[in-house]
């Protein structure tokens, strides 16, 4: 045992957390394909009417392109979500994927999803990983 285990309470209130944010990141993500499928049917009504000018084009392509980049970051941390809460349910949560050393208590209440230290998450950031 590590002196940085988390204590029960803690525990749960960090599952209450990630279980909150798996929640917004869900609705966050039916938004989006919400989104999606309304602006599908749109172009696909709008074949027989003369077609918008080219930057009205560009403007619709251009935060369509946010949308999705939106949509891709929510979906890496409903990833890292769900890995945070099926580590809760085998026992591993709390220690750093990498060295196994407490992740510590502060950062978990920062980020219940974080998967490393922060020894190691700069470590990983500085290889390129995230
Ligand atoms: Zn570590």
């Amino acid at each position: 045992m590590n002196t940085t285990a988390l204590t029960d309470p803690q525990r749960e209130q960090l599952r209450a957390l990630l279980e909150q944010r798996k929640a917004e990141l869900l609705a966050e993500l039916g938004e989006v394909q919400r989104d999606t499928l309304a602006v599908a049917r749109t172009a696909g009504s709008a074949e027989a009417e003369p077609p918008g000018s080219p930057r009205d084009q560009a403007n619709s392509m251009a935060s369509s392109m946010v949308r999705d980049a939106e949509a891709a970051r929510d979906h890496a941390e409903l990833v890292a979500v769900r890995a945070a809460l099926a580590r809760l349910a085998d026992g591993s949560y709390g220690e750093c994927t990498d060295c196994g050393q407490g992740v510590g208590v502060a950062r978990l209440l920062a980020q219940p999803a974080a998967a490393r230290c922060i020894a190691c998450q700069s470590k990983a950031e500085a290889r390129g990983q995230h």
